[in-house]
């Protein structure tokens, strides 16, 4: 069986959450089968075609592929967090949502200007979430190369959005 197919099978769908109309991808069923997850992140790693200085994850489900990818490449691994959530100093970006507005952190310290990075969340959606990560990246200095997503919602066009700071965004299984 193909690794999306595999992940199709793993992940569960939630309808009417968070709210009615949204169908929710549950990727929890996943992490009990750690053969799987060690093919998600090599499928991630088999994808580079630039190793990374760094693999940014997204709060909260991206930190857990996000950290495992970075691990096995040997390379640092950034946390980019809700507004509040951080310890040190950090620099913020906030964005738009659907209603509202959101706002996320990272610490002034956590990437040097030259390094070259992969965003990482485990769902594309609109894009928006990985757009403000981007441009926190761009603030810094340092430079986007890719993104990657367990998931990807194509009829959102998230893509369109990310696009513009890099051609490489792969979804391990799209719908
Ligand atoms: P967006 O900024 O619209 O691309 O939304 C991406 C963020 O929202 C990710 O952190 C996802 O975890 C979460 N998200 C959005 N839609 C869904 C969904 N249908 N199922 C699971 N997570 C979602």
């Amino acid at each position: 069986m193909s690794l999306a197919s595999e992940i199709k099978q793993s992940i569960r769908d939630v309808p009417d959450f968070p709210k009615p109309g949204i169908v929710f991808k549950d990727i929890t069923p996943l992490f009990y089968d750690q053969e799987l997850c060690s093919k998600i992140v090599d499928g991630f790693i088999g994808q580079m075609t630039v190793i990374p200085d760094a693999i940014i994850g997204i709060e909260s489900r991206g930190f857990l592929f996000g950290f495992l990818m970075a691990n096995k490449l040997n390379k640092p691994f950034v946390l980019l967090r809700k507004a509040g959530k951080l310890p040190y100093k950090k620099i913020g970006f906030e964005y738009d949502l659907e209603y509202g507005t959101s706002k996320i952190e990272i610490h002034e310290d956590a990437l040097k200007k030259d390094w070259n990075v992969i965003i990482h969340d485990d769902l594309l959606a609109t894009g928006g979430t990985a757009e403000a990560a981007s441009q926190l990246v761009k603030q810094i200095g340092a430079k986007v190369i890719g993104f990657n997503f367990v998931v990807g919602l194509d009829f959102l066009n998230g893509k369109e959005k990310l696009i513009k700071h890099s051609k490489n965004i792969i979804c391990l299984v799209n719908y």
